[in-house]
């Protein structure tokens, strides 16, 4: 897998004023035909960075939203022949951020998802909230995930967390949240070969097939 550097700035071309090139921290990378800006919850300040200086306001609101799941490694009393969601994990996508509704930014919510890993680890999911960029591990939100989890399998409620100390893990994730529930996707207007990708919350990696045939398309007709 190769990374890059952090992204600093844009570069535009002299002569035609196109966006060619990103600076990173390390060296300059130029994109032959476009250069797509995909930072997840950074996407905002990123084209903020990005756009500075260059008499364009450009507003991403996109925003993090973190998310908590439990893996357990070598779990025998639960085994899945496939992955199972709660309805309630896509109805918990947008939640009603205007005035009036500030208690749904304070809401933690958490929507049962099963799945078996690669490594045969059963996968417990998953909450949603927003707390900035943090990305501590909370044990009340593990809790939640877990009792949950009972909800739809008897069989955990047999079961105590603490049992399972040793052999849990817990990874942390932030979607990238916009107020409207929809992602942003498509040319950066002003800044001409430079393209945005963000906002895909709960279902970037569903998504990611869509998307790839929208730039393909795109591509084409240019
Ligand atoms: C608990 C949880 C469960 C999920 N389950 C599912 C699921 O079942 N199905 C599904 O479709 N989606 C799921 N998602 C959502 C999915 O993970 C996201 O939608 C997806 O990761 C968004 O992809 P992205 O590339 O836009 O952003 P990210 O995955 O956040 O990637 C952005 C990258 O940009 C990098 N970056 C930031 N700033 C800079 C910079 N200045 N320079 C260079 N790089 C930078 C970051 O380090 C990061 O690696 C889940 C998310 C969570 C948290």
């Amino acid at each position: 897998m190769k990374s890059y550097a952090e992204t600093k700035q844009v570069k535009k071309s002299i002569s035609s004023g196109d966006v060619e090139a990103v600076q990173t921290s390390k060296n300059m990378l130029y994109g032959k035909k476009a250069i797509v800006l995909a930072a997840g919850s950074w996407s905002g300040l990123l084209m903020e960075d990005l756009v500075r200086g260059l008499d364009i306001t450009l507003n991403v609101p996109v925003e993090p939203r973190k998310g908590h799941l439990l893996v357990l490694e070598n779990f025998s009393c639960l085994q899945l022949n496939h992955g199972l969601m709660e309805m309630g994990y896509i109805d918990h996508q947008v939640v009603s951020l205007t005035s009036g509704h500030e208690d749904q930014r304070q809401t933690l919510f958490v929507s049962m998802t099963a799945t078996m890993d690669l490594m045969g680890n059963l996968v417990l999911g998953s909450s949603r909230q927003f707390s900035g960029f943090n990305i501590q591990v909370d044990e009340s939100v593990v809790l939640s995930i877990w009792k949950r989890a009972g909800d739809f399998f008897p069989k955990l409620r047999e079961q105590s967390l603490t049992d399972f100390i040793k052999s849990r893990k817990v990874r942390i994730g932030l979607r990238p949240y916009m107020p409207d529930g929809k992602p942003v996707i498509g040319p950066v207007p002003g800044l001409s070969n430079l393209y945005l990708a963000t906002g895909h919350e709960g279902e970037g990696l569903t998504l990611v097939i869509l998307h790839y045939l929208y730039f393909l398309l795109e591509n084409q007709k240019n």
